[in-house]
């Protein structure tokens, strides 16, 4: 069969500046394309393309079925994507092309998600390559067929009928991603891998360990090759490990740096981990192998804050490791969701307090995002879509017990304090562009997306 994998675009467009390859879409692809299938991928936020564009790719590239993805591995879409999805659609049932969506808004809302694209024939959840891979040897897709095929949701009938969960492909059967599917000019100069899926946390924001399940990670030795096979054939220098979690399995991390000490790969490496996955001799070794930035999601800096969101840190170990990593020569990024559920005054005060002490390179301030498949979700807004999108740049809904007023009196005082302290602080694309290349190795307050790689 001839598939196109179709990245859609961000509403608005996201920023150029900033964007890495959808590694998520990429593996995707590559696993189905063992199959014999002929993939191709593009790209709509990247490219600036919206439903319109479409027309002309579907008479040149003539896919029969098109794998559309929200909300997948890597967040960047708002809830506007949806409205491009239904279009994209739309236009692709005019042409007589079958389409499927995953990713975690279709996975939680399907009926939403129906009615909103009603041409749209298959929704796969969770996991997508095994019900995938098994739907695309199908060549007609009537009911007793697709009644055959777990992880599928379809419509029949005007009836929406949810097949069984499928089981899962073992992330080590995944073949490397073949990053030639897509334009790899389009994108920032750091690459990325997922070296593992899923996560044994259980912070109430986060829709990862529902989403993916239990933490599972590549072999040392696959990671590793996938990193010797960038490094001598792409001539990358910098890559990050977009896991959600990278640092569960210490000692993985631990194999994977012998590994790339061995092959004496000259390369910087960037993840992001937890404070309570990480510490001091799995620290020195990830510097050891070149390591050079992490990314530590702290949060909050109230203790009980940390305990209703289940965070499994303290202040003390979100000192001790920040410090740790700096002390190591990390570049150090820290994240912070000011407006948690129930965050009083006092709450926000400790946070503020604790960001300012910290002094991470990197600092990226959020507001809480409804995510769906996370506990938050489930509880505040269990029947609506979720605000999913990370990277609202003002709260979208107050669920902390402050004013709005009060929130931004904190946060300007807290980027007064950076700026007095030699911070660059962004707020906005202009921010960003005014702000690279001259300053790259400053110390940066951000309220929007920062790009990878800045630094080290
Ligand atoms: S540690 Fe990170 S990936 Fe794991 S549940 Fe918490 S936020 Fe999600």
């Amino acid at each position: 069969m001839n598939i196109l994998f179709i990245n859609p675009p961000n509403v608005p467009f996201s920023d150029k500046n900033i964007l890495i390859e959808p590694i998520d879409i990429i593996s995707l692809a590559t696993y189905i394309a063992t199959f014999g299938h002929k993939v191709s991928i593009i790209d709509m936020d990247t490219e600036q393309l919206q439903a319109d564009d479409l027309e002309h790719v579907f008479d040149n590239k003539k896919p029969e079925v098109i794998v559309l993805t929200l909300d997948y591995h890597i967040p960047l879409h708002t809830t506007g994507t949806l409205i491009e999805i239904n279009l994209i659609i739309n236009i692709a049932a005019q042409h007589n092309i079958k389409t499927v969506l995953g990713g975690k808004t279709a996975t939680y809302f399907p009926e939403l998600v129906f009615e909103q694209c009603n041409l749209l024939d298959i929704i796969i959840t969770f996991h997508m390559e095994t019900a995938l891979s098994q739907l695309l040897k199908e060549k007609t897709w009537d009911t007793p067929v697709l009644s055959t095929i777990n992880g599928i949701i379809f419509r029949s009938a005007n009836k929406i009928i949810k097949n069984g969960l499928q089981e899962y492909t073992d992330i080590n059967d995944l073949p490397m991603p073949d990053r030639r599917l897509i334009d790899i000019d389009h994108y920032i100069e750091v690459r990325s891998i997922l070296s593992s899926r899923g996560c044994n946390g259980s912070c109430s924001y986060c829709p990862t360990p529902s989403f993916w399940g239990n933490w599972q990670g590549k072999s040392a030795t696959l990671v590793a090759d996938e990193i010797e096979y960038l490094v001598k054939t792409t001539g990358s220098k910098k890559i990050i490990f977009l896991d959600d979690n990278a640092t569960v399995d210490n000692q993985r991390i631990i194999d994977i740096c012998n590994l790339i000490i061995e092959k004496k790969l000259d390369v910087s490496l960037g993840c992001l981990a937890a404070v309570n996955t990480v510490n001091t001799d799995l620290l020195k070794k990830m510097y050891e192998a070149g390591f050079r930035w992490i990314h530590y999601g702290l949060e909050s800096g109230s203790e009980r804050i940390l305990q209703s969101i289940k965070k499994h840190s303290t202040r003390d170990m979100i000192l001790k490791t920040v410090q740790q990593s700096k002390e190591f020569g990390f570049r150090t990024r820290s994240s912070w969701i000011l407006d948690l559920p129930d965050t009083e005054e006092s709450d926000l005060e400790a946070t503020i307090e604790l960001i300012s002490r910290l002094e991470t390179d990197e600092i990226r301030i959020h507001y809480l995002a409804l995510r769906a498949g996370s506990t938050i979700h489930r509880e505040l807004v269990c029947d609506r879509f979720p605000s999913q999108y990370i990277h609202n740049s003002f709260p979208t809904v107050i669920t902390a017990k402050v004013t709005r007023k009060y929130l931004q009196n904190r946060i300007d005082h807290l980027t007064q304090d950076l700026s007095k302290r030699n911070y660059v602080i962004i707020k906005s694309s202009a921010d960003m562009s005014n702000f690279f290349p001259t300053k790259a190795n400053s110390k940066i307050l951000s309220f929007i997306p920062l790009k990878y790689g800045i630094g080290w």
